[in-house]
């Protein structure tokens, strides 16, 4: 049998592991200085922030927490519904906290609409978000993020984190699936 590359499964190459980690170091720049003097409390959402939270976090050089949150939206397919249940909630009380929700990607922003909503009414002193993809033409609601990485083309990608039924996260860069495996 052929030996199979993960790269014949991908089309382009949207963000490269440089750019990642480039931005990631830019915005864990500026996190530092918006709270200095302040402990932050980093949620990741599981899986897809995992790549996410562990660079931008070894970029920060203030103390930090982080804590985990695994949710997971109702509905078929691929797309969120916007119906938002808990698999793994925080282990933290979030009253008082700096919270600083770590994600991939905001897509429609349906799940992050949901959190942002169930984190406010815990009783956290500030909640923000840093997301490392944005897809503007595919938002359902606006969320105000207030660090983004890059925003991108409405397609679906992969790599960094970002998971097609549970393979590619392992990638370096985010790419975009090639037509070929869907079928
Ligand atoms: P939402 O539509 O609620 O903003 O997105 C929820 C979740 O769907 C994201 O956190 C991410 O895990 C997943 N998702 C959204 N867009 C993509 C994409 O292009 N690729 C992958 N692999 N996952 C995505
Ligand atoms: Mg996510
Ligand atoms: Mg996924």
């Amino acid at each position: 049998m052929e030996s199979s590359d993960i790269r014949d499964e991908l089309t382009d190459i949207l963000v490269t592991e440089t750019r990642i980690q480039d931005k990631l170091r830019e915005l864990a720049a500026r996190i530092d200085e918006d709270y200095e003097g302040k402990d932050v409390l980093l949620v990741g959402v599981l899986k897809g922030a995992v790549m996410v939270m562990a660079d931008l976090a070894r970029s920060l050089r203030n103390h930090v927490e982080m804590d985990w949150m695994a949710v997971s939206s109702y509905g078929a397919g691929t797309k969120s519904s916007g119906v938002v249940q808990i698999r793994k909630d925080l282990d933290s009380d979030l009253t008082g906290r700096h919270v600083l929700i770590v994600e991939d990607i905001i897509d429609s922003g349906l799940t992050l609409s949901w959190l942002l909503e169930n984190f406010a009414s815990r009783g956290a002193a500030s909640i923000e978000v840093c997301a490392l993809l944005r897809k503007p033409d595919a938002a359902k609601v606006e969320i105000d993020c207030k660090y983004v990485g890059f925003d991108i083309p409405n397609e679906f990608v992969v790599g960094y984190g970002l998971d097609f039924a549970e393979r590619y996260r392992n990638l370096r860069d985010v790419a975009v699936l090639a037509p070929h495996v869907y079928s």
